[in-house]
């Protein structure tokens, strides 16, 4: 196995004793800190530290007279919003495990997390808590938490469960992922160090708090810095508002998934906004194409500090704060975590983020992990001479067509640069011919007409043959899931 240069290179006892360092705590004690500063904002409202440790506190004890008892998994089906934060807090507060649910999710894809997961309780808001109520579960309104006296802070550890993150499902049903109070503060402790977070800093998050990206680093690191938030729904126009203000909670920090990168630069091409006041913009959950990478740089005055990360094994590789930040990579190892590269070059990771395994999953456990104890990601990577990393795509993404591997990824970043392209997803097209025909799927860029015999000759000029689209086909938009990741599964038919 090859081994990329790690953000603190050492002896394995060295990283060893950093990673114990990283995960020392828990959460209730560690995100709860006093202080009369503002520390969330949403809308017109406002909590200092003060208020939302007294909430959290009363919620915790709300849930105790609700029977609510240490390591207890208790469900949140809701919307992002202050009591979002106070449930979940709350919830951490009594010592509890939390089951992050995507608020997007039908009845259906609920009752599957509910029936794996097994909630004694579930916090769901508006019509969510009547579908959770449908399907025979003990439901509390968000909007009127149970409350109480606070209880004593409860005794955890790093290791003591605290929340259930579902995988995203891009192939096959979600699977549970637990993470522990030391992953979450890793992966905390980690991004403050990675991107210079300081007390100073308004973060302006966007993204949904139920992902590890809106939470383990958005929230979490929000908290543990002494930092801010404004919290908001996404919109380009209101986003800019927020990192333009003219008072003391202008944004500073910006974390978003690429297709709100793209959003941002379709609004900023046609209302320039001065944004020097952003310290940094950081950009993950999916590939950021280099094309976009370039628009960012003219449109935001700052090139974006692309990193990759997965529910199971956190975000662990950053492109550098101070360095050069490289369209395409996504750049070099945090504090305390080990990146490899194994078989098929799929990239393994070893962290004080990095999760136990599933629940209630021992089999998917065992297949998760190396016998060297490496989270195997399910990523392909590249590491350079300089030792970053680039992610070439999912290995379950592979197509194969007559025989040959295709890594859509690598097709994708070539047609990406074609000027009729604005975005393109790659998948293998069951054919009786070649197994899988390589089809690319476009969204056209509107600024030259899109030919498909010129874009498949563009291809031919660059890649090998059996790589090259046997097909174009044009689309409005690609399906993307609340993390703009591109759903493949859905791209796959002839006839979509
Ligand atoms: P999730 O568990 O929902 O965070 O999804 C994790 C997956 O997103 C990873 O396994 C990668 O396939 C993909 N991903 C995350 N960040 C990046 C990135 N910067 N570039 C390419 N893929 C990424």
């Amino acid at each position: 196995m090859r081994s990329p240069r790690s953000g603190s290179a050492g002896s394995a006892t060295a990283q060893d004793e950093l990673r114990r360092k990283l995960r020392a705590g828990n959460l209730p004690e560690d995100l709860l800190m006093p202080g009369r500063d503002v520390v969330l904002q949403f809308g017109e409202r406002t909590l200092t530290r003060d208020e939302l440790r007294a909430k959290a506190g009363h919620v915790a004890g709300g849930l105790g007279r609700e029977g609510v008892k240490a390591a207890d998994r208790i469900a949140i089906y809701a919307a992002n919003s202050l009591e979002w934060v106070i449930a979940y807090l709350g919830v951490q507060r009594a010592g509890g495990c939390a089951v992050m649910m995507n608020p997007d999710y039908h009845s259906a894809e609920a009752e599957h997390i509910l029936h794996d997961s097994e909630p004694v309780l579930v916090i769901a808001d508006g019509p969510r808590a009547e579908t959770v109520q449908k399907l025979g579960y003990r439901v509390v309104p968000i909007e009127d938490l149970p409350r109480g006296d606070a209880p004593p802070m409860p005794r955890l550890t790093p290791e003591s469960p605290a929340a259930i993150l579902y995988t995203s499902g891009t192939t096959g049903r979600p699977k549970g992922a637990l993470l522990d109070h030391g992953n979450f503060l890793a992966q905390g402790r980690g991004a403050i160090e990675v991107w210079r977070w300081s007390s100073r800093d308004v973060l302006v998050h966007a993204l949904p708090l139920f992902h590890l990206h809106g939470l383990g680093m958005g929230l979490h690191g929000t908290l543990l810095s002494g930092a801010s938030a404004t919290l908001l729904p996404f919109g380009p126009h209101a986003v800019v508002a927020e990192l333009t203000r003219e008072d003391d909670r202008r944004g500073t920090m910006f974390f978003g998934v690429p297709s709100m990168y793209q959003g941002l630069c379709d609004w900023l091409e046609d209302h320039p906004a001065d944004l020097s006041g952003v310290r940094v913009f950081v950009c993950g959950s999916a590939p950021l194409p280099p094309a976009l990478f370039d628009r960012c740089k003219r449109l935001l005055g700052q090139a974006p500090v692309e990193r990759y990360g997965i529910t199971e094994g956190g975000i662990v590789v950053t492109n550098p704060y101070d360095g050069p930040r490289q369209p395409g990579r996504v750049g070099y190892a945090f504090p305390g975590v080990e990146v490899r590269l194994g078989e098929l070059d799929e990239v393994l990771l070893k962290g004080g983020q990095v999760f136990g395994g599933y629940w209630r999953n021992p089999q998917a456990t065992s297949e998760a992990f190396t016998p060297e104890g490496f989270f195997r990601t399910g990523d392909i990577g590249e590491i350079g001479e300089d030792g970053t990393l680039a992610i070439r795509g999912r290995i379950k993404e592979l197509i194969i067509t007559g025989g040959f591997n295709v890594y859509p990824r690598e097709v994708e970043l070539v047609l990406e640069a074609h000027p009729a392209v604005l975005e393109v997803a790659v998948a293998g097209v069951p054919s009786d011919k070649w197994g899988e025909e390589v089809t690319a799927f476009v969204v056209p860029s509107g600024s030259k007409p899109l030919v498909e015999s010129e874009l498949i000759e563009f291809a031919h000029e660059q890649l090998a043959a059996y790589k090259c689209p046997k097909r174009v086909i044009i689309v409005d938009k690609l399906p993307r899931n609340a993390m703009g990741k591109v759903q493949r599964s859905e791209l796959t038919s002839p006839a979509s």
